[in-house]
């Protein structure tokens, strides 16, 4: 038992050690939505692949998070070990022909930009999923998606650093595992690998996507127009820009919850109850429901707690009013979470990763 102490000890201290040559003690403030203000214990800033080379037996054994935008992270503590900032930048074609691109585009580019890039050239598929803030790295980790895409639809492979051999791996979509929300990176792989770019194959050719009814009625409001890519693009961006908070203006992370999936019994026992409950067939037969018409039942849309609460428009999405912490953003959501269990009988998962 004392071997054991002595030895994780001794194993600590050497890692304490071997990280002192990174950054320390940054804070996160400013690299989160949600504002909270975590600092990182050691800190390192990726901007060319060659350093990468820095990441070899220093970080063996350490504590290690990856962070893209912070869009999708509540850091509930200060993070005690490195976080790896990734800014590596670079857009390239690595295939053409008269149908198809494919890019390969580098894990630090901002997503909007690449997104609006790809339009400007005329390389179509990814329009509905504008204005998802965030960077291209973090966009395969919980497979992102909105009004009716997702990016797996697109993707081709990633390539990613172990950082436990410290090796180059690529996966192709199949090892990735992409479901609703979520992707090996989530799971088996949680923190084990650094995205460094992702390859997305976009076509030449329109091919419109109008399966989500909001965005279908927004592209219609003008008859007379005839919807292309480019369209749709601007479509997407109004709409969020009129739904949804404005991070840099009140901090959040957009959806904190998943929409639970249900089982029909389950479903059929609420419609029984309230009419406006509403659900998506999955292709098992079971139904998607929405996180935020059960939270909004439980009475908490617009709820207030100290500096933490609950968007006055938007059920789904937990705001930063100034000064919350990342404690303060967990216990309601956590408050959230048991009193939707208690009154409809279903868990909810959090979409954020929240980081302790
Ligand atoms: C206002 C708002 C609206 C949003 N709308 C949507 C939406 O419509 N659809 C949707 O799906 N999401 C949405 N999100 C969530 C978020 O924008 C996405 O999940 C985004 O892809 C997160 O990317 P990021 O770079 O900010 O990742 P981060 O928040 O930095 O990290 C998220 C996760 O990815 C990991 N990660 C990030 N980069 C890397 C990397 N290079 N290598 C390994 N791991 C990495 C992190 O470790 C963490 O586990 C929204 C968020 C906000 C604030």
């Amino acid at each position: 038992m004392l071997q054991k102490l002595i030895a994780n000890f001794v194993l600590y201290f050497f890692v304490i050690i071997k990280l002192m040559e990174f950054l320390r003690d940054i804070s996160l403030k400013s690299l989160n939505t949600f504002g909270i203000d975590a600092k990182a214990r050691f800190f390192l800033e990726l901007k060319h692949e060659s350093d990468l080379n820095g990441l070899t037996d220093n970080i063996k054994n350490s504590n290690i998070f990856c962070l893209g935008g912070g869009s999708n992270v509540l850091f509930v503590n200060d993070f005690d070990g490195l976080v790896i900032a990734n800014n590596l930048k670079g857009i390239k074609i690595i295939d053409s022909n008269d149908d198809y691109v494919t890019l390969e585009v580098a894990a630090g580019e901002n997503w909007h930009n690449f997104v609006s890039l790809t339009l400007k050239n005329k390389y179509y598929g990814l329009e509905n999923l504008a204005l998802i803030p965030g960077k291209v790295g973090g966009a395969p980790i919980q497979n992102i998606g909105a009004y009716g895409a997702e990016q797996s639809e697109f993707f081709v492979y990633l390539k990613a650093f172990d950082l436990l051999d410290f090796k180059l791996k690529t996966f192709s979509k199949e090892e990735c595992l992409f479901d609703y929300r979520t992707s090996v990176f989530k799971n088996k792989f949680k923190n084990r690998y650094l995205i460094i770019n992702v390859a997305y194959k976009l076509s030449r050719k329109p091919n419109l996507n109008l399966k989500y009814k909001e965005l279908e009625e927004e592209v219609r409001k003008i008859p007379t127009i005839n919807p292309d890519p480019e369209y749709i693009f601007e479509a997407v961006c109004r709409i969020r820009q009129r739904k949804l908070p404005d991070p840099t203006m009140i901090g959040n992370a957009g959806s904190f919850f998943k929409n639970p999936i249900i089982e029909k019994a389950k479903f059929n026992e609420i419609k029984n109850q309230y009419e406006d409950f509403r659900g998506f067939e999955m292709p098992d037969g079971r139904l998607k429901v929405f996180a935020a018409w059960l939270i909004e039942k439980c009475g908490w849309k617009g709820y207030r707690e100290g500096d933490a609460g609950v968007h006055e428009n938007h059920s789904l999405i937990l705001v930063n009013y100034g000064n919350a912490s990342g404690k303060d953003i967990l216990n309601l959501s956590n408050k959230i979470k048991d009193s939707v269990l208690e009154k409809f009988d279903i868990l909810l998962e959090p979409e954020v990763e929240i980081v302790k």
